[in-house]
């Protein structure tokens, strides 16, 4: 039977028992992030175009791509790209950084992307991510990143890649990016098609291409690490000294400059070993002046965001199976107060029971609760019995001694 409607292109439903693994992940995120003591911030799905645009850049991919749409009273809304911008709104516009002028945060969301469709890369994805504001010493770099190994690994996933750079300040930067066009303007006919677009406006993320022909090119680029300051150098050097401390390994990449605007300092990218243009799991860096360039106090900052869906593709998680503890069977009507009494009584002591509230005949939910693992079935009629389904034991009870018998089993 073929459905009336489906699904938007590029988005997805999570059916369970996949639901399991992403509970799992969420998880594992909130305990991690927990014991470190960054704090959960949730923020809305929609925020005005323009907090993208200014701060992310008009010119990024990530801002070309948004769902824009105007709303009733022409104000132009933006389904939210990334986490980041919002992030630091709500941190300005709740007063929050007065109270908390070393603020660790972290998140678990969708956002929203128009982009071209494909394995691991969807218009509604999922991402984790933690934001700290309030420092600019090398140590918050590192535990960054510390949290971010430390999720995946609770994953299981060890084969990765930590690639770091720095990009300097945005003098450095912008003294860079004149130099980088000056080098790809003279290899211009030789650049890839794409590249060539972004030759003019943003010649730093022609670094990031994948196109073949552009890799020699790109590999006797001028280095950004050549016009860093020696304060830069220095941050750099301890923020390598602590993973080296933590034993996580990571690869120097000068090419690594992240695709926003925002970006300066450290930045990083957690990949995955395969050959796949999607295999960026993790990316993130500082991001010093974006709390001042939009309205608040000057606050260092540094953040990553990591891709749920990438991280499942990845994850060989095995699901568990069903561990119904007590199948329900009740189907006289008559008797439906007394079943709730004692679901409610299970429910209350710690058990997972399953209800069948479609009242299949008993011999079809005896056949059910086998097939779903079922340890006991009770059946509620005018008597209850319950039945051990391995033993296949079976006797009458008492509503008020069912709790002690399954404590004896
Ligand atoms: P970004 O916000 O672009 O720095 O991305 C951070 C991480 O989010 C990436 O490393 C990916 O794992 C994931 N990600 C970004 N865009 C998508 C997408 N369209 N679909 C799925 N995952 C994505």
């Amino acid at each position: 039977m073929k459905s009336k409607y489906q699904k938007i292109k590029g988005t997805f439903d999570i059916l369970p028992p996949e639901t399991e693994v992403w509970q799992h992940i969420e998880s594992t995120v909130h305990n991690i992030c927990q014991q470190f003591s960054f704090e959960e911030i949730r923020t809305p799905a929609i925020e005005s175009v323009d907090l993208f645009k200014r701060n992310i850049g008009d010119e990024t991919d990530v801002s070309k791509e948004m769902f824009v749409w105007e709303d009733q009273s022409g104000k132009e809304i933006s389904l939210k790209p990334e986490m980041t911008a919002p992030v630091v709104r709500a941190y300005i516009e709740s007063g929050f950084f007065r109270k908390h002028p070393l603020c660790k945060l972290y998140y678990i969301d969708s956002f929203f992307r128009r982009e071209k469709p494909q394995k691991g890369r969807q218009r509604q994805f999922n991402q984790f991510g933690v934001e700290a504001f309030g420092t600019k010493n090398s140590e918050q770099d590192a535990e960054i990143i510390l949290i971010a190994k430390q999720i995946l690994k609770q994953l299981n996933i060890n084969n990765t890649n930590l690639g770091i750079n720095n990009i300097g300040d945005s003098d450095t930067r912008s003294q860079y990016e004149s130099k980088l066009r000056t080098y790809f303007n003279d290899h211009k006919n030789h650049l890839s098609e794409l590249s060539q677009l972004r030759l003019e406006k943003n010649p730093m993320r022609i670094l990031d291409s994948k196109e073949k022909e552009d890799q020699t090119i790109i590999e006797n680029a001028p280095l950004i690490r050549d016009l860093l300051s020696r304060q830069e150098k220095e941050h750099f050097n301890s923020v390598l000294k602590h993973l080296d401390g933590l034993g996580i390994d990571y690869n120097e990449n000068p090419y690594l400059v992240r695709g926003l605007d925002y970006y300066n300092g450290t930045t990083f990218e957690i990949t995955t070993q395969s050959a796949s243009s999607q295999n960026a799991l993790c990316g993130g860096g500082r991001y010093d002046s974006l709390v001042k360039k939009m309205g608040g106090p000057e606050t260092p900052a540094v953040g990553f965001a990591a891709g749920i869906e990438r991280i499942i593709l990845e994850s060989k998680q095995e699901l568990s199976e069903k561990n119904i503890d007590i199948y329900i069977s009740c189907n006289n009507e008559k008797y439906a107060s007394k079943g709730f009494n004692i679901i409610h009584n299970l429910i209350e002591n710690g058990y997972k029971i399953f209800f069948d509230t479609n009242k299949k005949n008993i011999k079809n939910q005896i056949k059910d609760a086998v097939k779903n693992n079922a340890k006991f079935i009770i059946t509620i009629d005018e008597t209850i019995s319950i039945k051990n389904l391995s033993s296949k034991k079976e006797k009458n009870i008492s509503e008020n001694e069912i709790l002690t018998f399954l404590k004896t089993q």
